[in-house]
C-alpha cells in the first residue's frame, strides 16, 4: 500500500510513506481535520474538551476555571486539575448511560478462555447487574468512598467488573497483574493498605496451572508481618479441574465469590464523586527501576481515555475490538476497562497467551469474533513473527480494519510484517506512544488522517503539546533530537505518586521545571513526526553521535535470522560509549550459531544506519529479560554488558528470571 513516496528517516534510511485510507465516515478523516482539531485543542481547551465532555453524564457540571495546572515546582507544588468542581461516576458512564441509551443487549465482552472451547458472552445489561452485585458486596464488607481495594485476578470478565464495582462506590482500585509473585503482591498491598482483596482460586496460563489463592495466602503472611491486616479475601471459583475443597481457606477472612456475590441485589446506587477524586492506583512496569505507584483521578481520565479510544481506533459501533493487554497494566485500564466501555464498544477479553495451544491462536480469535480493531505490543508481534507467516496465512483475517501497537518502539521490520502479513496491506497501524503516567495515548497516528511511516509514532493527540529539550533544557526547534517533554497539562495525566508527592515532583518535574519529563529520548523530523528512540538512559553516545537503541534494534531485526534484539550502551575506551547488542534468533536456532552470523548482523547494521552504529559486541540471547508486560529490561542488560551482574537491582517484575543464567552462559560465545 506504500504510495511510493519516500520518507528520509533519521540517519538517511528510507521507508515508504503509507497514506491514510480515504474513509469518509472516519471520526477524523484527513490531515486538514486533524490540523484544525489539534489547533483548537491547544488554542481553546475549554471549548474543545468541554464540547466532548458534554456527551458524558455529570451529576454536577464543572465551574470556572475549568482546569488549572502548575508544572513549575520552583513556584508552587506541581498540581493538575480538570473539570474543577464537577461530579460524575465512571461506572455510571460506562454502563448505566449506555444501557439507558438502548445498548443493553449489546455485547460488552466476548470472553475467550485459556483453553480452546471455553468462552462466554456478557451484554451491557448483564455487566451492569454483575457490577452492582459486586459493588453491593464490597459495601457489605465495609468498603466505601476513598477506600483502597486490591484486585489480583486473571483476565475473566469479573476482573473489569470488579474495577467498575470499585468505581461505582467510589473505592480506589489497585489492580496487580496476576502473574506477580507473593513478594510483589505483598509490597503493593502494604503500599495501599486495602481491607479487601479480590482474587481467584486458580488460573491456567498456557499449559501451566497457577494457584492464585495460594499466592495471595503467602502474600498476606508477609502483609501481616509488615503490620497490616486484610479483613476479607473474596475468591472467585475458577478452579476448573480442582474442587473447592482443594483450595485452602481461612475461615472468617476468605469468602467464595459465587456464594457471596450472587445473593446481592442487581442494582446499586451510584456514589457521585468529585472529578479530582482518585479512581485508581497502578504501578508502572518497572523496566527502568522500582515500580512507581501512579495515581489517576476521575474526570480527566474519563474524557481522555474515551476520546483517544474513539479517535485512535476510529471506533464505530460496528467494530469488534480486541486489546491483548492484561488489566494489570495501564493499557488494560485505559483500553480494556474504561475507554472501550465508555464508547459502548464490543470487545474480546482473552484469558490466555497468543501461542497456546499453537502459534495460530491469535488469528483464530480474530476470525472467530470477526475482530476489526486489534491492539497489541511489539513484543507479541515479534514473537508471532518468529513462528513464520504460515501461521497467520492459515486464517482469513478479513475482518481486520486497524492494527495498534503499544509498549515499546516498534521496529520497522515488525511494523512491516504486522502491516503486510497480518493486515494484508489493508490496515493502517496506529503506533501509540504513551505511559502509565499519561493515562491515555499522547503521540499517535489517527487512522483516517495520518500518513504513516514505519517506526514513527507520528503526531501528538489533541491537547498534547510535546517539546524536545537539549540536555541543558533548551527547547529545540524544527528537526532535532533530545528529551521528550510535555509543555502543558492534558486531561488524563497522573496527579501524584501514591503517598509521595515529593517523589512525583522529583521524578517528572524538577529536572526541567515547567515541563513534564517523560524519560524518553526522541527525534523530530522535518514533517514534525516524532520518533521514540529509547529511554534517556539508553540512548548511546558513540564518539559524540547520539544513537537510539530503537534504531540499532530496528536495523538488526532487518536480518532474516534475527527475531528480536536489545541494545545497550557499554563503556568504550576510544568512542566513549560503544554498542552492545543482545540478539535472539528465529525459532528453532541452536545457540551459539556459526560465527559468521555475527559478521552478517554487524554488516546489516552498517548498511542500514551506517558505520557509526557498528555494534561492538553481539551477545546471543535465546531469551531476553522482560517485564511481565513484555518490555525488555535494558537496565538489567546494561549490568550484564558491564559485567555487573551481582547488582541487577529490582527484578521483582521480571517474567522469567532463568533467562539471566542462560545469557551469562553465552557471554563471549
Ligand atoms: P517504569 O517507569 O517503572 O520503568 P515503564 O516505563 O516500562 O516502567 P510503562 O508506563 O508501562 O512502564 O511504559 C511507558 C514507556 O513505554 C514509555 O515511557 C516508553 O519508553 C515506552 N513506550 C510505550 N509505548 C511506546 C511506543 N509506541 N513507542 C515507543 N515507546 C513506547
Ligand atoms: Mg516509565
Amino acid at each position: 500500500m506504500s504510495n511510493g513516496a519516500v520518507h528520509p528517516e533519521p540517519h538517511g534510511h528510507v521507508y515508504g510513506h503509507y497514506a491514510a485510507p480515504k474513509w469518509p465516515d472516519a471520526h477524523c478523516s484527513g490531515k486538514e481535520q486533524y490540523d484544525a482539531m489539534y489547533k483548537e485543542s491547544l488554542a481553546a481547551p475549554e471549548k474543545f474538551w468541554g464540547r466532548i465532555a458534554e456527551k458524558f453524564y455529570w451529576k454536577k457540571k464543572w465551574e470556572a476555571p475549568f482546569h488549572s495546572y502548575n508544572f513549575d515546582s520552583r513556584k508552587a507544588p506541581v498540581n493538575v486539575q480538570w473539570f474543577i468542581g464537577a461530579e460524575t461516576n465512571l461506572a455510571y458512564n460506562c454502563l448505566d448511560r449506555n444501557v439507558e441509551a438502548g445498548q443493553g443487549d449489546r455485547v460488552a465482552f466476548y470472553w475467550e478462555g485459556n483453553d480452546l472451547g471455553e468462552d462466554s458472552t456478557t451484554t451491557y445489561s448483564q455487566l451492569l447487574a454483575q457490577v452492582c452485585q459486586i459493588a453491593n458486596y464490597l459495601k457489605s464488607a465495609g468498603v466505601g468512598r476513598g477506600d483502597d481495594v486490591t484486585i489480583y485476578m486473571p483476565m475473566i470478565p469479573e476482573l473489569p467488573a470488579a474495577m467498575l464495582a470499585c468505581a461505582r462506590i467510589g473505592a480506589v482500585h489497585s489492580v496487580v497483574f496476576a502473574g506477580f509473585s507473593a513478594e510483589s503482591l505483598s509490597g503493593r498491598i502494604l503500599d495501599s493498605k486495602p481491607r479487601v482483596v479480590l482474587t481467584c482460586s486458580a488460573v491456567k496460563r498456557g499449559a501451566k496451572p497457577i494457584s492464585l489463592k495460594g499466592i495471595v495466602d503467602d502474600a498476606l503472611v508477609k502483609v501481616t508481618a509488615g503490620g497490616h491486616e486484610v479483613d476479607t479475601v473474596l475468591v472467585y471459583d475458577h478452579t476448573r479441574a480442582a474442587t473447592r475443597a482443594d483450595v485452602a481457606f481461612t475461615p472468617g477472612r476468605d469468602v467464595w465469590w459465587q456464594d457471596a456475590v450472587s445473593e446481592q441485589p442487581t442494582t446499586c446506587e451510584v456514589e457521585w464523586m468529585g472529578a479530582e477524586d482518585p479512581l485508581f492506583k497502578l504501578y508502572t512496569s518497572g523496566s527502568t527501576g522500582k515500580p512507581k505507584g501512579v495515581e489517576h483521578t476521575l474526570g480527566g481520565y474519563m474524557v481522555g481515555t474515551a476520546t483517544t479510544f474513539k479517535y485512535v481506533f476510529d471506533h464505530h459501533l460496528s467494530d469488534v475490538y480486541w486489546c491483548t493487554a492484561d488489566c494489570g497494566w495501564i493499557t488494560g485500564h485505559s483500553y480494556v476497562a474504561y475507554g472501550p466501555l465508555l464508547n459502548a464498544a464490543t470487545q474480546v477479553l482473552f484469558e490466555g497467551v497468543p501461542t497456546h495451544p499453537d502459534a495460530g491462536r491469535a488469528w483464530d480469535i480474530v476470525d472467530k469474533y470477526k475482530v476489526s480493531l486489534l491492539y497489541t505490543a511489539p513484543t507479541a508481534i515479534r514473537s508471532l513473527q518468529s513462528f513464520g507467516p504460515e501461521w497467520v496465512k492459515k486464517y482469513s483475517r478479513a475482518s481486520l480494519r486497524i492494527l495498534g501497537s503499544v509498549g515499546e518502539p516498534i521496529n520497522p521490520e515488525a511494523w512491516l510484517w504486522y502491516h503486510d502479513v497480518v493486515g494484508g496491506g489493508r490496515c493502517p497501524i496506529v503506533d501509540t506512544w504513551w505511559q502509565t503516567e499519561t493515562g491515555a495515548h499522547m503521540i499517535t497516528p489517527l487512522p483516517g488522517a495520518t500518513t504513516l511511516v514505519p517506526g514513527s509514532a507520528t503526531l501528538p493527540f489533541f491537547g498534547v503539546e510535546p517539546a524536545v529539550l537539549s540536555e541543558k533544557g533548551e527547547e529545540l526547534q524544527g528537526e532535532c533530537e533530545g528529551y521528550l517533554v510535555i509543555k502543558r497539562a492534558w486531561p488524563s495525566g497522573m496527579r501524584t505518586l501514591s503517598g509521595d508527592h515529593a517523589r512525583f515532583e522529583a521524578t517528572y518535574f524538577n529536572l526541567y521545571p515547567g515541563y513534564y519529563f517523560t524519560g524518553d529520548g526522541c527525534r523530530r523530523d522535518k514533517d514534525g513526526y516524532y520518533w521514540l528512540i529509547g529511554r534517556v538512559d539508553d540512548v548511546i553516545n558513540v564518539s559524540g553521535h547520539r544513537i537510539g537503541t530503537a534504531e540499532v534494534e530496528g536495523a538488526l531485526t532487518q536480518h532474516d535470522r534475527c527475531a528480536e534484539a536489545a541494545v545497550v550502551p557499554m563503556e568504550h575506551p576510544i568512542k566513549g560509549q560503544g554498542i552492545y547488542a543482545f540478539v535472539t534468533l528465529m525459532q528453532g536456532t541452536e545457540y551459539p550459531p556459526p560465527p559468521a552470523l555475527k559478521k552478517e548482523l554487524v554488516a546489516t547494521v552498517r548498511e542500514v544506519i551506517g558505520p557509526i552504529a557498528t555494534p561492538d559486541v553481539i551477545h546471543w540471547a535465546p531469551g531476553l529479560p522482560k517485564t511481565r508486560s513484555g518490555k525488555i529490561m535494558r537496565r538489567i542488560l546494561r549490568k550484564i554488558a558491564s559485567k555487573e551482574e551481582d547488582s541487577l537491582g529490582d527484578t521483582s517484575t521480571l517474567a522469567d528470571p532463568s533467562v539471566i543464567q542462560t545469557l551469562l552462559a553465552l557471554r563471549g560465545k
